[in-house]
């Protein structure tokens, strides 16, 4: 820009948060002597109205043509500022933020230092300011359609909510059926069934034509940017066709048996099989990880409705918004963790889900090896809250309530059984409080522990539990017919898959990291893309429909207008220092560079709707050809410089 820089700074006291430390009037007092800088004020909340109103006619009447703002992280009001200047008339990334509050308020308490600490800051972004250059944003044209991966309770709820206002979804589910873990989790409370919310939403699926269910479906490739997406699936085949009428001769006749995965290894299923009453898609399928190809299947079947040389398919869809609801997997115990698969009396809560089930392997009867158990123990937290070395360190959120719901169906069918609750906190939040409180008055007893967790004991004579009791502080060991452990969440095994294709990145728990934890949940770091349910950590199945329903509407906000505005702060090429050498083609997670022949040269090209502007291309460009709009070389220098520069030099 070759106009002369014009720079205004504003400081804001934020209330006491930046005040109460640093003395702004000083600041202001200083920030007003740096070079170029025409005006500087100070104020009580800059963000509010009459702190707009000042900043808007300062521009106007002083003919300001930079403008620093001394305040909070960008974060929570960057945007608020841009538009200010917008309003007034200046490109709004003639904007820079210097963080005062964060970054030096909230964390210091000596007024001085602080203060000086301040002037820095605002020192730095003023150098910068002079530099800064209007940036001009492009728009797209979106696909008025959505993608959804995973067809559990939260993809069901998002699919549901943009198809009923109007938009078309594509819903890529990886198994055979829809519902997710919500399916066959026996009773989500007491008196509902999984099943039964599941079910509710089968129908206004099942009844809706804009939505359009890919069963048995990956994502393999992803293309394009937030507005315009192009994915292509694998779809595998069922081999049954619609002639079915689901005899069932097929089953019979099929010679392969697996333990059944729907009902976590309880009960056994054949190569040809229907997943469970109910279940949504209907029919058989054949399961191609097991099936021999025989034909068995194919000779008992006397409507034709089997085809084994079915082979899959690969299509392409293209959409405006991706939503990624992949779900976790529930924790699997490793042998011999509390006993885990020494004894069939030790079984995982998502077990015991599937015994308390009406559709269950035992028809709704908690049967463990033969009989119904006249002692049971629930242990808490495993998976959880690393009481083992294999287990993660974040709580799972759901077992404490579910683990109590069970204990209460336990005893309302069999108040005989006994019940032992061997935990270290119970995390029942919210409403779920009062299962806590039911199972006091139905006499389960509960045990605490704190430290050492508590040994079970696989012997001849039977199984027993040892703990030491937090309140008696001695140790007891309680002969069991059954232990319950209350398994947690953990992240989907395969999510690898899905972030090599859609590029989500995963947080330190390895479930999707959001944008923000706090000011931009269910969206992901890359636009048009967001995550919804229980594959960005722990939630019960009211959250992750919640979920659902808020990642649908941030679809809806960013395709329903018809048009997209592209990232405005990102690369570019300049084309004479570019030798083409294609590093930056490397560096670039979001492929959104090219090599392209100009005249004879080799230069690499920005795609400017794919790049989001992360910056690393230009930090890895050994000629400095590559710059980032917004933070270029020449600001970043001078803001380092300001560093060192000591005051009135
Ligand atoms: C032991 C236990 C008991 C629980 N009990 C309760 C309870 O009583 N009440 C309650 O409210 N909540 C309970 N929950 C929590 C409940 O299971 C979850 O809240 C709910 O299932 C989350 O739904 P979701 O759609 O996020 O994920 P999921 O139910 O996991 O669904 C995700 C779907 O995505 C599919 N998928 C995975 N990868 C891909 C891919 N790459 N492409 C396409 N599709 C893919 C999966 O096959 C699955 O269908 C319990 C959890 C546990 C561990
Ligand atoms: S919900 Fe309860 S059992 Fe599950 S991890 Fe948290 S405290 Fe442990």
């Amino acid at each position: 820009m070759s106009e002369k820089p014009r720079i205004g700074i504003y400081i804001c006291h934020c209330g006491l948060n930046i005040a109460g430390t640093v003395d702004v009037e000083e600041l202001a007092r200083y920030a007003a002597s740096l070079p170029d800088v025409i005006v500087a004020r100070d104020y009580v909340f800059m963000c509010s109205e009459p702190g707009q109103n000042l900043i808007k006619e300062d521009i106007k009447e002083k003919e300001l043509n930079r403008i620093v703002i001394a305040a909070c992280s960008p974060s929570m009001h960057e945007q608020t500022f841009r538009s200010v200047l917008e309003s007034a008339g200046l490109n709004k990334y003639l904007l820079e933020m210097a963080n005062i509050r964060e970054h030096c308020s909230w964390i210091h308490s000596d007024r001085r230092k602080a203060t000086e600490k301040a002037k820095e800051i605002v020192r730095m972004a003023a150098s910068k300011a002079r530099y800064l250059e209007p940036i001009e944003e492009k728009t797209f044209p979106t696909t008025r359609n959505v993608m959804i991966l995973g067809g559990g309770v939260a993809g069901m709820r998002a699919a549901i909510e943009l198809a009923e206002y109007g938009f078309e979804v594509y819903l890529v589910e990886r198994k055979p059926i829809l519902g997710g873990k919500s399916a066959v989790i026996g009773y989500i409370s007491p008196g509902i069934r999984g099943k039964e919310i599941v079910q509710k939403m089968f129908e206004r699926i099942r009844g809706n034509p804009r939505i359009h269910v890919f069963t048995q479906a990956e994502l393999i490739e992803l293309k394009g940017f937030a507005g315009n997406f192009t994915g292509k699936l694998r779809i595998h085949p069922k081999h049954v066709n619609e002639r079915c009428n689901e005899c069932g001769e097929c089953e019979d006749a099929c010679p392969i048996e697996i333990s059944n995965e729907y009902d976590f290894s309880l009960s056994r299923r054949k190569a040809i099989y229907k997943p469970f009453p109910g279940s949504y898609p209907e029919g058989y399928i054949i399961d191609d990880r097991v099936c021999v190809k025989c034909g068995e299947c194919v000779r008992a079947c006397r409507r034709k409705a089997i085809d084994l040389d079915g082979e899959e398919k690969l299509i392409e869809i293209k959409f405006g918004a991706l939503i990624i609801a992949v779900g976790y997997d529930p924790y699997r115990p490793s042998k011999g963790e509390f006993g885990y698969g020494l004894s069939d009396s030790v079984l995982t809560l998502f077990q015991l889900e599937r015994l308390l089930d009406e559709d269950g392997p035992t028809r709704g009867e908690p049967i463990v090896r033969g009989k119904i158990p006249e002692t049971i123990a629930f242990v808490q937290c495993v998976g959880s809250r690393s009481t083992t070395p294999s287990s993660r360190p974040y709580c799972s959120r759901m077992c404490c309530t579910s683990a109590l719901t069970n204990a209460i169906r336990l005893k309302e069918k069999h108040p005989e059984i006994e019940i032992f609750f061997i935990y270290r906190d119970i995390m029942t939040y919210g409403s779920d409080e009062g299962l806590y409180e039911e199972a006091g008055k139905r006499m389960i007893k509960f045990i605490k522990y704190e430290g050492e967790p508590p040994q079970v004991q696989i012997t001849p004579e039977g199984v027993f539990i040892e703990v030491t009791d937090y309140l008696l502080q001695e140790s007891i060991r309680i002969p069991v017919d059954a232990v319950i452990l209350s398994t947690g969440m953990i992240p989907p095994r395969d999510l690898g898959d899905v972030i090599a294709v859609t590029r989500a990145t995963c947080g330190e728990e390895g479930f999707l990291r959001e944008a923000h934890i706090k000011l931009a949940p269910v969206e992901s770091p890359t636009r048009g893309i967001y995550i919804a349910g229980s594959v960005s950590g722990p939630k019960n199945i009211r959250e992750s429909i919640i979920s659902g329903s808020a990642a649908a509407a941030k679809a809806m906000a960013l395709i329903s207008r018809g048009e997209v505005v592209a990232e405005p702060m990102i690369a570019k090429v300049d084309e004479e220092r570019c030798s083409g050498c294609g590093i930056c083609i490397s560096a670039c997670p979001y492929n959104a560079i090219s090599i392209e022949e100009k005249e004879g040269d080799r230069l690499a090209r920005v795609e400017d709707a794919l790049c989001m502007g992360c910056g690393t291309c230009a930090s890895a460009c050994p000629s400095g050809a590559m710059q980032q709009l917004g933070f270029k070389d020449i600001q970043i220098r001078a803001q380092i410089s300001a560093l060192s520069e000591v005051e009135g030099k």
